[in-house]
């Protein structure tokens, strides 16, 4: 089969590369022709764990193909995926622009039945506009070609991306077409051997899934933090409180971490483009309202706990922040808690050192010279008033505190991701700070 993914991002290289893994003819398309260059030397846009060795492997063999024109590459294919951005635009909704601009340029140049396949996060609708856009351009060149569109929105976790798609929990396929639902089935079945978990609905439905999923994901997050701050100021742990709520099995564990708030590139856009759905429709969706607020508060909180413990005395004191990305095992700083922090603290007067295992080389676009870049936590902590604990690499955990505390100015630790035994830092003689403890 040949497939056409547009967009060569987390989701659309995760997408070509795993599915030229198992003998599909891939092309992966995108406009950054500096990123098609580099990938065809084998040089990769993003950090995630196990890619690399897939995309060198499959681009080898000759089964997976980079360009910037799609033009070249549309003839004979059996599907095309969409995975380019869907930011937020101003108000908040999900700018589909750039999926829009793929479909004319798919509506200008098919010859053959194919089915679109939108993996990118679109609102409700959105496959309606990308079917008739479509047409339109296909209708203005005076031809008639036949195809299909399905929305099959991606779940897939950054840091764990190749895994997920190797190994679904599920895949959501909304579409009206037999034929597409065939071609699709032919296509994720090799990642299905051990149990179908494809669940077909209609197109609407899929759009919403994707989104309602996010939405619940980022809600957990922000009712625990809510609990964890109110934990403080009653005497409470949260860490002893989500060991009781989470033995529950109709809470589960998961996604039940106090922290610095969620960032990255999904749950921001997401929650923010869903409750711009729900002001469209007359219909405010209150609790997303409150995820938002909470979670814009809770990525501050951190630098309000720091400044408190100096009396507000923050010019010229040197912090060490561990972690740039928004989570672990991903070079990706979109609406990074990290940024809001270092932000706050450069804004104080304060000085930064900084280390992440990947983020450091997307980090320098952002922050250039206005942090210490340093190559390790202990050359972070070198001097430092305080370590502020923001991504919980997986390198971070069990560092030598005595080495870090003969360094540093002051030996305290925040701890934006409740990683360290407090009692354990302060026999290390550490001042020891975390979220909801
Ligand atoms: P990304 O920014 O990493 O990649 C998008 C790519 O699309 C870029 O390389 C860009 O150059 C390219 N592009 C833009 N317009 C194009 C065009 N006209 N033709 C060809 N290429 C074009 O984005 P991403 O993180 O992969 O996200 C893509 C979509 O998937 C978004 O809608 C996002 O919400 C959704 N999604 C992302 C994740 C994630 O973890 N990143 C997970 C699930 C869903």
């Amino acid at each position: 089969m040949k497939v056409l993914v547009i967009g060569t991002g987390y989701v659309g290289l995760v997408t070509g590369s795993c599915l030229s893994d198992v003998g599909v003819d891939v092309h992966c398309i995108d406009v950054d022709e500096a990123k098609i260059n580099g990938l065809k030397k084998g040089i990769l846009p993003i950090y995630e764990p196990g890619l690399e060795d897939i995309v060198h492997r499959n681009y080898e063999k000759g089964r997976l193909h980079f360009s910037a024109s799609l033009q070249d590459n549309i003839d004979g294919a059996h599907a095309i995926f969409i995975a380019v951005g869907t930011p937020s635009g101003d108000d908040g909704s999900a700018d589909i622009k750039y999926v829009l601009a793929v479909a004319e340029e798919i509506g200008r140049h098919l010859k053959s039945y194919a089915v679109i396949i939108t993996k990118s996060t679109v609102p409700v609708g959105a496959s309606e506009k990308i079917k008739a856009v479509i047409n339109a351009a296909i209708q203005k060149r005076g031809e008639v070609v036949p195809f299909d569109v399905a929305a099959n929105p991606e779940f897939l976790k950054e840091g764990a991306a190749v895994k997920d798609f190797m190994s679904p929990d599920r895949i959501v396929v909304g579409t009206d077409s037999p034929q597409a639902k065939e071609v699709i089935e032919t296509l994720y079945k090799p990642f299905l051997l051990n149990g179908f978990r494809m669940i077909h609905m209609d197109i609407a439905s899929a759009e919403m899934t994707k989104y309602a999923a996010n939405a619940m994901l980022a809600t957990r997050i922000s009712f625990m933090n809510d609990i964890a701050n109110l934990c403080e100021l009653v005497g409470a742990n949260i860490n002893y409180v989500r060991a009781g709520i989470g033995s529950d099995p109709r809470i589960g564990k998961k996604f039940l971490y106090a922290g610095v708030g969620y960032g990255g590139s999904c749950f921001p856009k997401d929650v923010k483009a869903l409750i711009k759905v729900g002001e469209d429709h007359g219909y405010p969706l209150r609790l997303l309202q409150a995820v938002e607020v909470i979670n814009d508060n809770q990525k501050r909180m951190i630098f309000n706990k720091i400044s408190y413990h100096f009396d507000h005395q923050l010019r010229d004191k040197v912090f060490a922040i561990w972690g740039l990305s928004f989570k672990p095992d991903t070079d990706d700083i979109r609406e990074a808690p990290s940024l809001i922090l270092i932000e706050q603290l450069l804004a104080a007067g304060a000085k930064v050192r900084v280390h992440d295992p990947v983020a450091m080389e997307e980090a320098k676009k952002r922050l250039g010279e206005m942090v210490t870049w340093c190559a390790d936590v202990y050359e972070t902590a070198e001097g430092a008033d305080a370590i502020v604990l923001i991504t919980e690499w997986r390198e971070f955990r069990l560092p030598d505190w005595g080495k870090l505390k003969k360094t540093m100015k002051r030996a305290v630790m925040f701890d934006g991701r409740n990683i360290y035994d407090g009692i354990q830092l302060h026999k290390a003689g550490f001042l020891y700070f975390g979220i909801g403890v």
